[in-house]
This record gives structure tokens, sequence and C-alpha cells, in this order.
């Protein structure tokens, strides 16, 4: 009998949440008795418990009020796994009233899962506020950074937010902010995890049966830092769960720290709660380096190295690379082993040839997909948005600035180009270009992003 009663509640909840939650959260869920208008059921333990309290009570009352009338209650039994827990000794199933907590003695833990969650959290102590230069682009962001880390969880800057695009020192800048935490007190618990790493913890866990003690471990941290969230895109399980330790950390005066490769307004695919809640503290974007900044981490770098390198050496580069932070490096890498392999000195000469053979490398022709790339990523918009029939107004620019390089850089004709942008009509493309002319005419601010990007796609094609 309760086995039907609960089958029933399962299918009026299924058909209320969403397929993965329902999965996650009510496929391990076993019912156990129904007397009068009680319903008892099964959990894995007692954070499931108090998952389910926390999100889906409200469609499981819903549920038994259907099956059991108005006056139906609904309780749990935690039974964790032996295998879960600490020490030996049997399962004791734990019973509780529907608005009582449950009393469970024992916490289901997995300590071996959890000490494989901490031999992946290490800190690199190669990354410090010391070797981060600071300048215009990156100040408010560093500052930030340095704030938090004087009084992690104290300061308004919870969460602390960092974006901005590939190599400009997100990653440098959060594990910054994680060491010098715990160069004040080596007794802080410090998570630094990417988030890519974060999801597939999460699977491994549900794997292997021990999400509470991958979702223990995360709530016990004082300082999580989470890299590159733009990750949990369509994640929806992931989210969930993180948007679950993010409160509960919020809530208990921890610091939250987490970067992304776009605004937290252009995180698509990411849940509206999560997203608002980024939003709570300070967000800080860190943009392409000035070319005074590109000195200076240049010589930064040479000197750590102590190499020799003549100053316009240095400024040849920092004059041709003005992508990012890490290309910079990249090529100084290069070009000192070029160097030290074939035993000449660090001349112009040299670095003009370095430079060229790994700006070939990177990429040797400029395609439409190529264009559209860098174009989505400049104004911040999807890639597949600009094929795609929306006509939102950012996405408009995007679009008729990506077909107007793509006419000017490549052999493509009009039809071919409107083909390549979710075939589209080669009038439409006409239209696209005679508008770019037109902007570039009238408006200053968008002539400026013209400039910008094809001096990106120069940089290719030089
Ligand atoms: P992101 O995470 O944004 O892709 P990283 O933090 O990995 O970028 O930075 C790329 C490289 O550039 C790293 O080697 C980092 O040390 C270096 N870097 C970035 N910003 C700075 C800075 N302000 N000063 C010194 N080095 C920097
Ligand atoms: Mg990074």
């Amino acid at each position: 009998m309760h086995d039907l009663v609960w089958k029933n509640c399962l299918n009026y909840i299924s058909e209320r949440i969403p397929t993965q939650s329902f999965k996650t959260w009510f496929e391990p869920i076993k019912p156990l008795k129904t007397e009068s208008n009680v319903l008892t059921i099964q959990v894995p333990s007692q954070f499931f418990y108090e998952w389910i309290e926390e999100n889906y009570v409200h469609v499981i009352k819903q549920a038994m009020a259907t099956e059991l009338g108005p006056d139906a209650r609904l309780e749990y039994s935690v039974v964790v796994k032996e295998a879960e827990e600490e020490g030996a000794g049997t399962s004791v199933p734990q019973f509780s009233g529907n608005n009582g907590s449950v009393e469970t003695t024992k916490k289901s833990f997995d300590p071996a899962f959890v000490d494989e969650l901490k031999a992946d959290c290490n800190l690199n102590p190669t990354y410090l506020f010391d070797n981060y230069i600071e300048g215009d682009c990156n100040r408010l962001a560093r500052s930030a950074g340095f704030a938090v880390a004087q009084k992690p969880g104290v300061t308004s800057f919870n969460p602390l937010m960092i974006y901005g695009g590939v190599g400009l020192g997100k990653t440098h800048l959060v594990q910054a902010i994680g060491n010098e935490i715990k160069s004040k007190d080596p007794s802080k618990k410090i998570i630094y995890v990417a988030s890519e790493k974060f999801t597939n913890q999460f699977i491994d866990s549900l794997k292997n049966n021990s999400v509470q003690s991958f979702i223990s471990y995360y709530r016990e941290v004082d300082i999580l830092i989470l890299d590159d969230v733009q990750f949990l895109k369509d994640k929806e399980k992931t989210q969930e769960i993180f948007f679950h330790i993010f409160n509960h950390l919020h809530q208990a005066g921890k610091q939250i720290v987490m970067t992304s490769d776009r605004a937290p307004r252009d995180l698509k695919g990411l849940q509206e709660r999560l997203v608002s809640r980024f939003k709570w503290g300070l967000t800080a974007d860190l943009q392409q380096p000035s070319f005074e900044m590109r000195m200076a981490i240049i010589q930064k770098k040479v000197q750590e190295d102590d190499i020799q390198i003549p100053d316009q050496v240095l400024e040849y580069i920092a004059y041709t690379v003005d992508t990012n932070i890490r290309e910079l490096e990249g090529v100084i890498v290069s070009l000192i082993a070029h160097a030290s392999l074939t035993k000449v000195d660090v001349d112009l000469e040299l670095a003009k040839k370095v430079l060229k053979n790994i700006v070939r490398e990177i990429d040797s022709e400029v395609g439409i997909d190529y264009i559209q790339k860098t174009v989505s990523d400049y104004f911040h918009v999807e890639q597949d948005d600009l094929k795609a029939k929306t006509r939102k107004k950012e996405i408009v620019i995007a679009r008729q600035v990506a077909m107007y390089f793509s006419k000017d850089y490549t052999n493509h004709s009009l039809k071919s180009i409107g083909y390549h942008f979710g075939g589209r009509d080669h009038s439409t493309v006409i239209h696209a270009l005679q508008s770019v002319d037109n902007m570039i005419d009238t408006d200053a601010k968008f002539r400026y992003s013209v400039d910008e990007l094809k001096k990106k796609l120069k940089m290719r094609t030089a």
C-alpha cells in the first residue's frame, strides 16, 4: 500500500521538478510505511533529509495531500549505509516528526573520498600578491582581493567575483588571495578548486554514493575559491549543489571568491538565482594590460629568470603582443629557450623570428570562424548567437561587425558569408556592411571597437 502511495506521489512530483533533480533526490528514496495519514520515507543521509526539507518539502506535501488527504504527514528515516559510517556498528534507523529535526548520532562520511578531495585542493605557492603587478587594468580587482585577504568573510566583498578574458590574471589573483590568507593564519581552511574539477568531484561522489562527504567537505571550509564558474554552464545538478554550499558558507560568514571569463550578467546557462547571488558582494573586472603594464610584466619576468635582454627587444615584444599576459609570458619563455638552445644573444632579429613563429603557430589563417569567435568574445556575446535569429541589439551589432571583417579579411563571397551566419541572405550581408561603415563614421566609441578588433585580427595574420 505504501509503495503505491509513494509511487503516485513520485508521479506527481516528477511532473513538477527538473528530471535531473528528480533523479538525484527522489530515486534514492525508499517508502517505508504508511499508517493512516503518515507516510515514512527512508533517505540515505542527514544531508539528503536537509536538502529535501529545504528544497522539495512543498511539492512533496502537495503530492501527499492528493494521496492521503489534507492532514497528510511526512516522516523521515535516515539510514546511513554501513560502509559510509565511521567506525563499525549496524545502521540504526532514526525517526522524526515532519517538523522536528532528525537526530543522527553519526555523520555519513567517507574518509578515503575526503582524503582524495584534500589532496586536490592545493594552492600554488608561486602565485602571490608580491609578484602580481598592479596597473590600471587590474587596480580595483587587485585591491578588493587584497582587502578580502586581510579580512576574509568580514568585508562586504563577499562573494568576490573577478572576471576577465583568458590569460589576464584571474587565477593568479585568486590564488594570491588564498596564499595571503594562509600565510597569515595557517589554521584557516582554504580550498582553491577549478569549476571543472568541482564538477568532476561531484559526479564522482554521485557515482560512489558519497555526495554527503562531498558536501560536508565543502561546507567546512573557511575560504572557498572557485575558478572559472562559467564552466558550470548547463550543469544543473552541479549548480544546485554549489548553490546549497554557497548559501551555507555565506550564512556562516565564510569567504567565497570566484572567477569567470565574463560578467555575471552574461553568464548564460547558469540559474538566475545563482547569478543573482554572485552579485551580492563585489564584482571586479580585469582588462587588457596597457603597454606600460606589459613592459612591467616582461621586465619582472626577465629579472626573475636573471636573463639579459636589451630594452629595445622588450619594447618590441610589449608592443607586439597585446592580447594577454599568458601569451606575453609564453613569448618570453620561447625567446629565452631559443637563445639558450642556439647559443645566440637575444636581439631584435631573434625576437622577430621567434614572434613570427609563435604568431603563426597560434593561428595561420583568419577564417570566418575565427573572426566570429574574436568578435563575439570582444562584445561578450555567444558565438552561436551570431548565427541565430535573435535581434537583440548587442548581438545584431556583433553579428554585423563579424560580417564586416569576414568580407575584409577572407575571400568568401557575400553569399558564403551569409551562409556562415545562420543561412542569411546576401542582401543582409550588404546591409550589415553598410551599417558598420555608417557607424564607423558617426560613432567614435564604435570606431574604437572596430580598431581594437582590427588589431587583434591583424596580429594573427602578421
Ligand atoms: P587567467 O586565469 O585569467 O586565464 P592567469 O592568472 O593564469 O590568467 O595568468 C596568466 C599568466 O599571466 C600567469 O602566469 C600569471 O602569473 C601572469 N599574470 C597575470 N596577471 C599578472 C600580473 N598582474 N602580474 C604578473 N603576472 C601576471
Ligand atoms: Mg585561469
